[in-house]
């Protein structure tokens, strides 16, 4: 499946979801319920594609995650039944402007302008949820020009993708072609113009896409 067999819809981001990379960003993880921000579906990028570096942002992070796509209209969905809204999965970066990002947290302001620019949430194909029995049994890699700079594990994920869907359904709803970004391991760093990032999950898909500067044209 791809873009044009699934339409992708908005996308919602979790931020701390796992305690290593709440701890490397020097932040409390959450405790009762995640945090979470959206992204426009303006940002999605197909594989293959360029993440554009904004001129306006001077670091800019990669964040590889597992994607989950929603497959129909869930709303007040109990836990145990929040699989069966459930599409398939994929793998996504949720490119972050860091820079941006530290200013509207010491501002108190919200994370859409350093989440939110177009081109900031590359996606692979989204693989028939039939082909993963656990959401929570994935490995996570990312690589900067070959360079293993991520590696994580959805066993470690807080709010598991179950329980998410659940809590996500009672506060707006969820349709078909929609897209949670669950969150992301330890290890994110800046990248720069010209690398080439490769996002995995073993075994299940992958993710290519380079960063470029902005184009000149007007
Ligand atoms: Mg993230």
């Amino acid at each position: 499946m791809n873009h044009e067999t699934v339409p992708l819809g908005k996308i919602i981001g979790l931020g701390r979801n796992y305690q290593k990379h709440a701890d490397e960003m020097g932040v409390k993880a959450p405790a009762t319920e995640p945090i979470f921000f959206l992204k426009p579906s303006s940002s999605f990028v197909p594989d293959g594609g360029t993440v554009i570096f904004p001129e306006r942002v001077e670091r800019l992070e990669h964040e590889v995650e597992l994607a989950v796509v929603i497959g129909r209209t869930a709303k007040h969905v109990p836990v145990e039944r929040a699989k069966d809204f459930i599409l398939g999965y994929g793998v996504l970066l949720d490119m972050t402007a860091r820079d941006l990002q530290d200013k509207a947290k010491h501002a108190g302001e919200p994370w859409t302008l350093s989440k939110g620019f177009d081109t900031f949430c590359p996606i692979s194909n989204i693989v028939d949820k039939g082909k993963v029995s656990d959401p929570q049994s994935l490995e996570l890699q990312l690589f900067v020009n070959g360079e293993m700079k991520q590696r994580g594990h959805t066993k470690d994920m807080i709010f598991p993708v179950a329980w998410t869907i659940a809590h996500l359904s009672n506060i707006m709803t969820l349709e078909r072609g929609d897209v949670i970004a669950t969150g992301t391991p330890e290890g994110v760093g800046a990248v720069k113009r010209g690398d080439h990032l490769e996002a995995r999950i073993p075994g299940l898909v992958t993710l290519k896409v380079k960063v470029d500067a902005p184009s000149k044209r007007l």
